[in-house]
């Protein structure tokens, strides 16, 4: 056995930083994460991100905001709840041209798909924590209904959700919102986690999704919150510090296959969760927040299930999580927060609220 040339947990600035240093497999993912606690306290020259400006309600410069003039010179209606359009400059459209024939190689495909926007409330400074409980409950019906029209009545077979939230993530206007790309392509992630899924039912004759709950329950140590339906908790393999996993306890594929009350309870869970991340530090968090929702088509059998990833961009306050060398270049996350550390930051943080 090799000698351990570091062995205790170190103080820098009174905070304790964990010398859990580690690989974890991501059996999601189907690869290695490396926990790297003694990194947390490195020295940092660069800059650090301000906090943001609090935003007034109405700004009317804003092309979010009711009666907002869009780039396309279209004018939002005077909404008064949620809102949802086309995005004038979509990713993916029903009216992409046809591709150049590709050479050799190479192929390609029309970028068929549509992407939608959708304005969580007509006030423009609120976060999505901050919706009171009808209108958060709102907000998930609405990406319940989109799920179904797009899937079922438009046939695209992906539908994923996401917020991108803080300028750290690219995002420079606060109004609350969010956007849902409706594609006839697999994004690679989710390909991926189908496969990890059936790779696992055929290895061990398990639910890979019921796994994890039943050994983050077991561990315990990583659970942010926990209802009738919903399971919150920073993820045994995260990748980013403050990275959140919300899994529903039963199959479900998509969010229009959940009763009633089990989007009720997920605005329960959610709001638990965001508030948790809001209250780290005098900075709210960044993050990006995913809906991850089962193909249309799926095999019967096939045990993937529709659930939230949370991935906050910060490391510490106004410290930016860089995919950098190792990340954008290998494609091996190195995580300096400790999962079981960083649950307990989280869970300190909502005490209370
Ligand atoms: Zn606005």
């Amino acid at each position: 056995m090799k000698a351990h040339r570091f062995d205790k947990d170190r103080v820098s600035h009174g905070v304790v930083f964990s010398m859990t240093w580690e690989n974890r497999w991501h059996p999601l993912l189907e690869r290695w994460v490396t926990i790297t606690g003694h990194r947390g306290s490195r020295p940092w020259q660069g800059g650090q991100v301000e906090a943001p400006l609090p935003a007034a309600s109405f700004d009317p410069a804003c092309y979010l905001c009711p009666g907002g003039q869009r780039i396309s010179g279209q004018r939002n209606p005077e909404y008064d709840e949620i809102f949802v359009f086309d995005n004038d400059h979509p990713a993916f459209s029903v009216d992409a041209p046809p591709p150049e024939p590709a050479v050799g190689l190479f192929e390609s495909q029309p970028a068929d798909g549509i992407c939608r926007v959708m304005c969580y409330s007509p006030n423009h400074g609120l976060r999505l924590s901050q919706l009171g409980n009808d209108q958060l409950l709102q907000v998930i019906e609405v990406w319940r209904d989109q799920t179904f029209e797009l899937m079922t009545e438009q046939g695209f077979e992906q539908v994923f959700i996401f917020e991108n939230n803080g300028e750290v993530v690219g995002v420079s206007n606060p109004h609350p919102h969010c956007q849902i790309f409706a594609t006839s392509l697999q994004f690679s992630t989710l390909t991926q986690e189908l496969q990890a899924t059936e790779r696992y039912r055929a290895k061990t004759e398990g639910d890979l999704f019921d796994a994890m709950i039943r050994s983050e329950r077991e561990d315990g140590r990583r659970i942010l919150c926990e209802n009738s339906d919903w399971l919150g908790f920073v993820p045994y393999f995260a990748e980013l510090p403050y990275e959140i996993m919300l899994l529903p306890k039963g199959r479900r594929r998509q969010l229009f296959q959940m009763p009633d009350q089990e989007l009720e309870s997920l605005s329960v869970a959610l709001r638990q969760v965001l508030v948790m991340l809001d209250h780290l530090w005098s900075v709210p968090q960044s993050y990006i927040l995913s809906i991850r929702q089962a193909p249309l088509g799926l095999p019967e059998a096939h045990d993937y299930r529709c659930y939230l990833k949370l991935q906050p961009l910060l490391r510490g306050p106004g410290l930016q999580k860089y995919l950098a060398g190792i990340e954008t270049g290998a494609g091996h996350f190195l995580n300096d927060g400790v999962p079981e550390i960083k649950a307990e930051e989280l869970r300190a943080a909502g005490q209370g609220r």
